[in-house]
C-alpha cells in the first residue's frame, strides 16, 4: 500500500486572528493547512496566519511550495505579507485560486503587498512565482488528486477535496449552508470522504439571530452534510473569534450527539491522508 502524507492544521480560527489565554487549545491562527509531498515540496491550503508556522529559513535548499486559495479575505490570506519563505530568492511558488471580483488571483493577492497597505508589491519579493487561476478543472499535484466545488459565501469561495494515497479529505470553510443547488453539489462533492473540515463559525441561534448571510454556517450545517455524504469524520473549523476553548467543546459535544466521530480543529491536528 502507498505512505500516507501528513495533513496538518495550522490556523482554525475564522474572521481574525486572536490571542487569548482560554484560547490556547485551539489556538488563535487563522485557516492554513500544509501537506508535505517530500522532497522539499510543500501544499498549502490558505495563507491565514497559522502559515507563520512553516519556515524554512534553516535549510539552504530551494522549497516548492503549491498554494491553493479558497478565497481572498483577509483572513485566508494575510500570513502571506510576513511568510519568510516568500522572500527566498531559491524558492517558487505556485498560487492557485479562482478568479474573484473581477480579478485572476496574481491580482487579488497582490492588493494586500500595495501601498499604503504594504510596504514592498508581490512582485518584488524574491521568490520565483508562478499564479494559476482555477477553473474547476481537477489538477493532480504529486500523489494528490484535488478537485474543487463552489461554495457559498460573499465573493465566492472554492471547497477542496483532496484525495491522497490513502484517505481522502474535503475542505468546505468558509461556507454558509441554505443553497439549496450549492448545497446539493456539494453533498456530491463530499461524498464517502474519510474527513470533511466545515466551517461551524455559529451556533445554530447566532446565524438565525445576527449572522444570516455573513458566509458562515453552523456546527449543525456541517453535521447535515457529513450525515447526507457519509463521511467517517466530522472536523469543525474556523472558529468564532470570541469563541474560547470551553465553548468550543459544548459547540463540538452538542455535534457529537448528532454524528459521533466530530472532532474541533486546532493548530497541530494532524490527519493521514
Ligand atoms: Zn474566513
Ligand atoms: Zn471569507
Amino acid at each position: 500500500m502507498n505512505e500516507g502524507l501528513t495533513f496538518t492544521v495550522l490556523g482554525a480560527r475564522g474572521s481574525w486572528p486572536v490571542s487569548d489565554p482560554d484560547m490556547l487549545i485551539h489556538g488563535g491562527r487563522t485557516t492554513s493547512f500544509m501537506i508535505p509531498l517530500g522532497d522539499n515540496v510543500t501544499v498549502l491550503i490558505d495563507a491565514g496566519t497559522g502559515i507563520a508556522k512553516v519556515d524554512d529559513l534553516d535549510t539552504a535548499v530551494p522549497q516548492t511550495y503549491y498554494m491553493f486559495l479558497t478565497h481572498y479575505h483577509l483572513d485566508h490570506i494575510q500570513g502571506l505579507q510576513f511568510f519568510k519563505p516568500i522572500y527566498r530568492e531559491a524558492n517558487t511558488f505556485t498560487i492557485h485560486g479562482v478568479p474573484s471580483s473581477g480579478m485572476g488571483v496574481e491580482e487579488a493577492v497582490g492588493g494586500i503587498y500595495r501601498a499604503p497597505w504594504f510596504p514592498i508589491p508581490l512582485s518584488e519579493t524574491s521568490s520565483t512565482k508562478h499564479y494559476v487561476d482555477l477553473d474547476f478543472t481537477p489538477i493532480d499535484v504529486g500523489p494528490l488528486h484535488i478537485t474543487m466545488a463552489r461554495l457559498s459565501h460573499p465573493q465566492g469561495a472554492t471547497g477542496y477535496r483532496i484525495e491522497g494515497p490513502r484517505a481522502t479529505l474535503v475542505i468546505a470553510t468558509d461556507h454558509e449552508a441554505g443553497d439549496e443547488e450549492i448545497d446539493g453539489k456539494l453533498v456530491e462533492f463530499t461524498s464517502g470522504a474519510d474527513y470533511l473540515l466545515h466551517d461551524a463559525q455559529y451556533t445554530p441561534a447566532e446565524h438565525h439571530e445576527m449572522y444570516q448571510g455573513w458566509g458562515h454556517s453552523t456546527w449543525e450545517d456541517g453535521v447535515n452534510l457529513a450525515r447526507k455524504a457519509d463521511v467517517a469524520q466530522l472536523i469543525l473549523t474556523s472558529h468564532d473569534p470570541a469563541r474560547n476553548d470551553s465553548a468550543v467543546r459544548r459547540l463540538t459535544e452538542l455535534a457529537a450527539a448528532r454524528f459521533p466521530n466530530t472532532v474541533a480543529a486546532y493548530e497541530g491536528l494532524q490527519l493521514e491522508i
